[in-house]
């Protein structure tokens, strides 16, 4: 067979040359085991132990580092033709890819929103990559153990009986979902086949202007545009409007649009500020509109305790609630899911079987429903296994101390912020994440180069990571406290970093 290759391309020569001199050219010779167990078994275990000592010494090293460029150059290379061994690839991804990574498994890792990954996570990912399950459909373990993944969470959030769920990559794509269904929902199977066009529809969703810019690309991909999405103006606290949000659907209303959606956000990106949930789902209810819930992190407030748990109050009430697995529980990367009130109606938005997918009644092809129906994605992992024994091994409770714990930092860091000479919040603190901004009044954007180079050299120091956002017109420090491993310490350290580097910087 190899020897008919014509060489198009230097590639396909070289491929051809290696197919000869590896032997592989007699067919049944190519597997893709290895030639010998056991040293693989050294290897591996050798490789496992190099993982957990990366864990347990993760204080020892910077937050972040820069990929040398030394690095950078050995990490690009020709199309591997030729066959590398091992151990050697083993080694490169310990030595010159670990010690780069984005540094979020350390305690001092406080940009955006980072979940820190969990040890009992290896363990799941690695028996998973071992079963390498199809989790789209078919009657096997992996299909069981998601569906109790998505029951447990169905009774955590208070959705009844008869909901349904999927895991996703993460929230932006449980937002896909979850706004596919309720354009469904409100427009009937028609919209499938004709899509916008041919239904004439017009319509239009709601979220606060503080709404993560997934929801936006949520609105793009199912047709209906980002324009359709109003962004709600926010209150001082940084929660909807409520007063603005039903004037807009009454101008919608009465401009001939049809508004059909209102997101609530449990914890916005910027501040960690909740929509007023219940009030939201009183409104929806009254426009009969359906309630889409964005908790990415902030829905885990829910296992946290007084007074967090107060903040999800109404989550329950919701048509529909995104969250990730792999923010504030530390599942590691990656894991989300959504949650939909109406199993009909979320199935009725992507259920499509061909003979090549049809269920059987027996066999391999039965245990119908299967996870394809609710979603996208046919071929999907196994991500089930690293959220089912994350919350098995540490429990609701212990899950919901760490929340509780990393919330109280982010109060501490308020407090620090509140007594210090440099700094001001540049919003109120309520839940984990804390921004400050150079204090005193100033014009607008002059202090943007300040925070910017502010947030790289601590970055740099590899003391600390935060990031930056903008808070009304203000650019500030974002500090998002998701970290099981980060303590008051830790947040000390960082804003001692900052007073000092803002100190050099003037
Ligand atoms: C992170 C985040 C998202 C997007 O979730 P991904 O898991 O990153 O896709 C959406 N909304 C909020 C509030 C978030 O914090």
């Amino acid at each position: 067979m190899t020897d008919l290759l014509v060489c198009e391309s230097s590639g396909e020569c070289q491929l051809k040359e290696s197919l000869k001199s590896s032997g592989h050219s007699e067919s049944g010779a190519a597997t893709l085991d290895p030639g010998d167990w056991s040293s693989f078994r050294m290897l591996a275990h050798a490789t496992l132990d190099d993982c957990i000592d990366y864990i347990a010494s993760v204080r020892e090293r910077p937050v972040w580092q820069p990929v040398p460029g030394e690095v950078l150059a050995t990490l690009r290379g020709p199309v591997p033709y030729r066959p590398t061994a091992l151990p050697a690839l083993v080694e490169e991804i310990r030595d010159k890819i670990m010690p780069f990574a984005t540094g979020n498994v350390h305690p001092r890792f406080f940009g955006w929103v980072h979940g820190a990954g969990t040890v009992a996570g290896i363990l799941a990912e690695l028996m998973a990559a071992t079963m390498n399950s199809n989790c789209g459909g078919r009657d096997h373990a992996a299909i069981y153990v998601e569906r109790q993944v998505i029951e447990w969470c169905r009774e955590i959030f208070g959705f009844p009986a008869g909901g349904s769920g999927v895991l996703t990559v993460g929230t932006s794509m449980a937002a896909v979902i979850a706004v596919a269904t309720a354009r469904v929902s409100r427009l009937g199977a028609a919209v499938r086949a004709d899509g916008h066009t041919g239904t004439g529809s017009r319509l239009v969703g709601y979220s606060s202007a503080e709404g993560h810019v997934s929801l936006r690309k949520a609105f793009e991909l199912v047709g209906i545009g980002n324009a359709q999405l109003r962004a709600i103006p926010t209150l001082p606290d940084h929660s909807m409007c409520l007063e603005r949000l039903a004037a807009a659907i009454r101008a919608d209303r009465a401009a001939g649009l049809e508004p059909f959606l209102i997101i609530g956000t449990a914890g916005t990106v910027n501040t960690g500020a909740f929509d007023r949930l219940d009030a939201i789902a009183d409104l929806a209810q009254h426009e009969c509109l359906w309630f889409h819930v964005d908790g990415a992190f902030g829905a885990w407030a829910k296992i946290a305790g007084h007074p967090w748990q107060d903040l999800v109050r109404g989550i329950e009430r919701a048509d529909s609630l995104a969250f990730d697995f792999h923010k504030w529980i530390s599942v590691p990367y990656d894991a989300g899911c959504v949650l939909i009130r109406d199993a009909h109606r979320h199935r009725a938005a992507f259920a499509e079987r061909p003979d090549y997918l049809a269920t059987g009644a027996r066999g391999l092809a039965a245990g119908d429903p299967w996870p394809c129906d609710y979603g996208i994605d046919l071929s999907r992992g196994f991500r089930a296994l690293k959220a089912w024994i994350t919350l098995r091994h540490y429990g609701l409770a212990q899950l919901g101390r760490v929340i509780a714990k990393n919330c109280r930092s982010a109060v501490y860091l308020g407090k620090l912020v509140e007594e210090s000479e440099q700094f001001e919040l540049a919003a109120p603190v309520s839940l984990n994440i804390c921004c400050f901004c150079l204090k005193g009044a100033r014009t607008i954007g002059s202090d943007d180069a300040v925070i910017t180079q502010l947030a790289e050299e601590i970055q740099l120091s590899g003391i600390a990571a935060p990031s930056t956002t903008r808070i009304g017109a203000r650019l500030c420090v974002r500090v998002a406290i998701l970290n099981h491993r980060t303590t008051d310490n830790d947040v000390e350290m960082l804003f001692k970093s900052a007073c000092e580097i803002l100190r050099d910087l003037n």
